[in-house]
This record gives structure tokens, C-alpha cells and sequence, in this order.
């Protein structure tokens, strides 16, 4: 259905091994039907009966045994290279089983807009097929996909992956086991990995921890292993990240996407380490480039859907006014947007970096997206460190009455004292 009302009906008939790919603009939806045969969309099968409706989404339906072809599909798709990989792993699953060791632990990386995020759907949902429950790292701040834009976050994946909804209809459902819960989900606060390395460092190596706590516990994830996905780190600091989540997670596979120097470097840092291998994969023909105002509008769907849920879930959120001295919020990294030179003298920029500082609520606030610590003293690392559980939006800042009207998933009072605030604005619509 296009924007002006118009309806249009197509018929695709795919042949084994083919895909048919569309991409949906924001303000236009497209229904898919499935009439006949088995297809899958990213790794997640899709039924005959019901119908399926996208908007603002770049999709690919794969069938592995289709029928006879027509009209525009892909022939080329790097589907059974995909498939293979996920063979593979599911051999050293059996091995880790046997042995009473840690499954395979895949690091996915590339440039953006490579296929990184639909790879490693894939491969969990082919696991997940095989009824092993794989943890799923998601260092991709960009995009949020378990929760909200400027997360890092842990996933256990004990559903399969919605085709429409993307992987926020599995996490929200995931069960808890002893001390860790999953899913997990720490604030980072900017959208690129590389804006503020000291801090991601220090919160990843936080999630790190958690994640070992519940793999040793947990037998199944042990065995089922980690899918990790990270955004863009194709520069210096890219590979300093890289090799930072290679030592904190123990990876053992090292999958690169459609970069060819990214792969001969990786090949060539860990050509004398027994421990990890180097892989590479093609993107396929079907990832688009994702322009800027098309992230932006993500990151926007991504908060809205926070807070009022999706068209098949929907939520109604609370509006709530909290006085200022119910709170205290921090922002991390003195002068994030200034440069060195207007640091207050005596502070670097690497200590400056995971400095907290108090916020005195204002104007300025409006529109901010708040995350609710989970700490439990205003201690710096450990207001630093502590998980969130759960995200306000500012409405409106009183300042004359000192209080603050939000807007907030669950009614009364806020879960916790102790917020945090990133780069992330929204204008509610
Ligand atoms: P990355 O994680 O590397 O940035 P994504 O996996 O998010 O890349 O893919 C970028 C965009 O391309 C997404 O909108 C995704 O849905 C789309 N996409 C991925 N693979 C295909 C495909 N085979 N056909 C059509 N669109 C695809």
C-alpha cells in the first residue's frame, strides 16, 4: 500500500535457493503472504496462514526448496554459505556437549550496512531450530535493537525472532536463571562504539562478566554459545575494540563481512593464535545502505516503539510528574562534546571520559531520553557500572516548581533514584 492509498498485488513464485527482496519506506507498508511451499525471512520461518506487514524495513524472503521462477528475484545470495557456517557451529555445539565445554563464541564484524545484524539473526535462529539457546551480544549501539539506540545489551534466545517486531518480541520474553537475568541491558548513551571507548570498554567488560556468571551456570547456553554484533570498525579504534571483545569474550570465531583489508588484518592479528579463527563471508547483494535520515528514523521507531509498543502490541505509557528531589540524574563524560581544550584544567580527556556529572534538570532536558539505573548508591562506579531497568522521556522541565513530567512504560514511582542520561532526543509525535 502506498502513502497516497494505492494498493497493489503482486505474485512471486521462487525457485530453491532464491530470494525475493524489498524495501518498505517509511509511511508505505507492504503485506506479505505466503501461498505455498516454505520460506523464511532472516532465518525465521514464515507460516501459510497469517499475513505480514512491514513498514520502514529492507526485507529478504529466502526459500531453501521453492518451485519454478518468474518475474525479478535474486539468484545470487550467499544463503548456503550462511547455512554452512551455521553447520559448522552446530558441530562444535555437539563437540562443546561432549567435552563439557563452551560452545563457539562469533564475533561478527564489518563495515555498516554489510548484513551484520541479519547474519547474526540467522545464525540464532538457526540455532535456535536445533533447540540450543545461543546468547546474543549486542554491541551495536546505532540501532538498539533489543531495546532502545545507545544500549549494550544480553540476550537469551528462547524465542524465535519475530519477522515483523525484530528481535524486541523474543528479549522482553527470556527467562531468568539464578543470579543473572537476561536480557541484560547497560546505557552507553551515544550511537557510535568508538564516541566514548573509555566507557564502552568499561561497560562491556561489565556484561562480560555477567554473561560468564550465567554461561557457568546455565549448561545449555554454555553449549549454545555467543553470537555478538557490533557496528562499523573498519578504523584504529575499530580493531582496538575488536580485539578488546575478542579477550573479554574468549571469541573463538571471527566472522568478517564484505571487507576485504579488514579481513587480511584480522587474519594476519590472530595468524599465531591457535585459539581464534578468522572467516570470511560475502555480504549479500541484497543489504542497501542505510542513509542517515533512514537511521535516524529507525533510532525514532525504535524509542516510539519503547514506549507505545507495535501495531500487533500495543502499550499505553504514563504520563507521570516527579519532583526534583525524587531523583538525581548524571550524565557521563565531562564536556562529551567539548574538546580538550575547554576541559577544565587538570582533567584529561581519558579521565574526563567516564567522569560522572550531575545534572541540574532544565530546559535542555526536554525531549532527553532517560535510562533508570539499577545502582543502588550514587558511587560513581557503580552508578558507572549498574545495569538499567528501564528508560523514561522527559516531557517537560518545571523549573519555577522544580518538577518534571514524564513519560513512563509502568505508573507511580520510579523504579530507582538514580538516572542517566545520554545523546538521545526525541520529539514525540
Ligand atoms: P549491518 O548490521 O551490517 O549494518 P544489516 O544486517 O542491519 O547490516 O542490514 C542492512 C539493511 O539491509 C537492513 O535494513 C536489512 O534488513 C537489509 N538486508 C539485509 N540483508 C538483506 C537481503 N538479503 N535482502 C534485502 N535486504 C537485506
Amino acid at each position: 500500500q502506498r502513502a497516497s492509498g494505492e494498493e497493489i498485488v503482486k505474485d512471486y513464485t521462487l525457485e530453491p535457493e532464491h530470494e525475493l527482496r524489498f524495501e518498505v519506506d517509511f509511511g508505505t507498508t507492504v503485506k506479505l503472504k505466503l501461498i505455498s511451499g516454505t520460506a523464511e525471512i532472516f532465518g525465521t520461518e514464515i507460516g501459510i496462514a497469517p499475513e505480514y506487514e512491514f513498514t520502514g524495513r529492507k526485507v529478504a524472503v529466502f526459500t531453501w526448496r521453492g518451485t519454478c521462477s518468474v518475474e525479478y528475484v535474486a539468484t545470487e545470495t550467499p544463503m548456503v554459505s550462511y547455512l554452512n557456517m551455521h553447520l559448522a557451529l552446530e558441530q562444535l555445539r555437539e563437540q562443546a556437549k561432549i567435552t563439557n565445554k563452551q560452545g563457539p563464541r562469533v564475533l561478527i564484524v564489518g563495515p555498516e550496512d554489510v548484513g551484520k545484524t541479519s547474519l547474526s539473526k540467522i545464525l540464532l535462529s538457526y540455532a535456535l531450530r536445533q533447540s540450543h539457546n545461543p546468547i546474543f551480544i549486542d554491541l551495536d549501539p546505532n540501532e538498539g535493537t533489543i531495546t532502545m539506540p545507545g544500549t549494550l545489551s544480553a540476550t537469551s534466545i528462547t524465542h524465535i525472532i519475530d519477522v515483523e517486531e525484530g528481535f524486541g518480541s523474543s528479549a522482553t520474553t527470556a527467562p531468568s536463571m539464578g543470579s543473572t537475568t537476561l536480557p541484560l541491558v547497560y546505557y552507553y548513551g551515544y550511537a557510535d562504539s568508538g564516541e566514548n571507548l573509555k566507557l564502552f570498554k568499561m561497560l562491556t567488560s561489565q556484561l562480560a562478566k555477567v554473561v560468564k556468571a550465567r554461561i557457568d551456570e546455565d549448561a545449555n547456553a554454555r553449549v549454545s554459545g555467543l553470537v555478538i554484533d557490533t557496528n562499523g570498525l573498519t578504523d584504529n579504534t575499530g580493531y582496538e575494540i575488536i580485539q578488546h571483545c575478542v579477550e573479554l569474550f574468549y571469541v573463538n570465531i571471527i566472522i568478517v563481512l564484505g571487507h576485504e583489508r579488514l579481513y587480511s588484518d584480522m587474519d594476519r592479528l590472530y595468524n599465531d593464535n591457535n585459539d581464534v579463527t578468522v572467516l570470511k563471508l560475502l555480504k549479500s547483494g541484497g543489504v542497501v545502505d542505510r542513509d542517515n535520515s533512514f537511521r535516524r528514523q529507525l533510532q525514532m521507531r525504535k524509542i516510539r516503539e519503547y514506549f507505545y509498543g507495535t501495531p500487533k502490541c500495543e502499550l499505553s505509557p504514563y504520563s507521570t510528574i516527579i519532583n526534583f528531589h525524587d531523583f538525581s540524574i548524571y550524565r557521563v563524560g565531562v564536556g562529551s562534546l567539548a574538546p580538550s581544550s575547554a576541559l577544565p584544567i587538570g582533567i584529561d580527556r581519558k579521565v574526563s571520559e567516564t567522569q560522572l556529572v550531575k545534572v541540574e534538570p532544565d530546559d535542555s532536558l526536554s525531549h532527553s531520553i532517560v535510562a533508570i539505573s539499577a545502582s543502588e548508591t550514587s558511587d560513581e562506579v557503580q552508578l558507572l557500572e549498574a545495569n538499567i531497568l528501564g528508560f523514561i522521556y522527559v516531557t517537560e522541565v518545571d523549573t519555577a516548581k522544580h518538577k518534571m513530567t514524564v513519560l513512563s512504560p509502568c505508573p507511580g514511582r520510579l523504579p530507582n533514584q538514580f538516572l542517566l542520561v545520554g545523546s538521545f532526543k526525541w520529539m514525540e509525535s
